[in-house]
């Protein structure tokens, strides 16, 4: 199923303060005069800025997310951490889950699961983060990859009504470089055939991409089948930039 708009989510990493707002500000002022439907615009900012941005975009059409949480959703003895209850009752809608900087930092995949059923639990969309290295990816082991990160992740998650799965090649985060147009077709289209499978056709698949994404290379991201959007990093800390892609998507 071809999905109603693309996603254009911002990953903002460690990276922002309140002055920081101008940005979404900016590419706020953007969409309002390109008067776009065609788009949801989500910014994952810094658990430090989540309330104060959400309370300001209130009346707009840009959404907030937050990039982490911890997996119990009960209050609890857990120093510097912070739950998918305490970041949906902040205005977050969005959860970024299972991104590669965290799995690196020690998220395994069945952490990663448990944090996704309590934000599903509490609510929130989650952006499911799955993609292969690139030594994975040397001996041809991605599909495997993919399908034992959507196996184990997704484990007893009964609907993917609240989950974008966005796949990401760890070798192309903030490296400048992205799968070919027939590596990533053939990821595209093995994630939705993976999902559609593992939850009997009964829901929308949404998957988008993420990994380098900018303005030279937004032209070629938008003709592949099947991405209903895109995860950006590097690029969605300019307005400029980010703005510049959105142009190009919609030129
Ligand atoms: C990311 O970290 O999710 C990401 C896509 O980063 P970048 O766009 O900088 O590669």
């Amino acid at each position: 199923m071809t999905y109603k708009y693309k996603y254009f989510i911002a990953n903002w990493k460690m990276f922002g303060d309140f002055s920081s707002f101008k940005i979404i500000n900016l590419v706020n002022n953007y969409i309002n005069k390109i008067k776009s439907k065609k788009s949801r615009i989500i910014f994952c900012v810094p658990s430090t800025l989540i309330s104060y941005f959400s309370n300001r975009l209130k009346k707009s059409n840009i959404f907030i997310g937050a990039q982490n949480c911890h997996y119990l959703d009960e209050y609890g003895s857990h120093t510097g951490s912070i739950n998918s209850k305490m970041i949906k009752s902040a205005g977050a809608k969005y959860v970024i889950l299972g991104h590669s900087e965290n799995r690196i930092e020690g998220d395994t995949d069945n952490l990663i699961n448990n944090k996704i059923k309590s934000a599903i639990k509490n609510n929130l969309v989650v952006i499911f983060c799955i993609g292969e290295t690139l030594n994975q990816k040397k001996q041809n082991l991605t599909n495997k990859i993919l399908s034992m990160q959507i196996d184990k992740g997704l484990r007893l998650v009964k609907s993917l009504n609240k989950i974008i799965v966005s796949y990401e090649p760890v070798w192309s985060i903030g490296t400048g470089k992205i799968p070919t147009h027939k590596e990533l077709n053939n990821a595209v289209s093995f994630i939705k055939y993976k999902l559609n499978k593992k939850f009997n056709n009964k829901h929308s698949v949404k998957i988008i991409y993420g990994g380098s994404v900018n303005v030279k290379n937004i032209g070629e991201l938008i003709t592949i089948q099947g991405i209903n959007g895109f995860l950006i990093g590097g690029a969605s800390q300019s307005a400029k930039k980010f703005i510049d892609i959105l142009k190009n998507c919609y030129k």
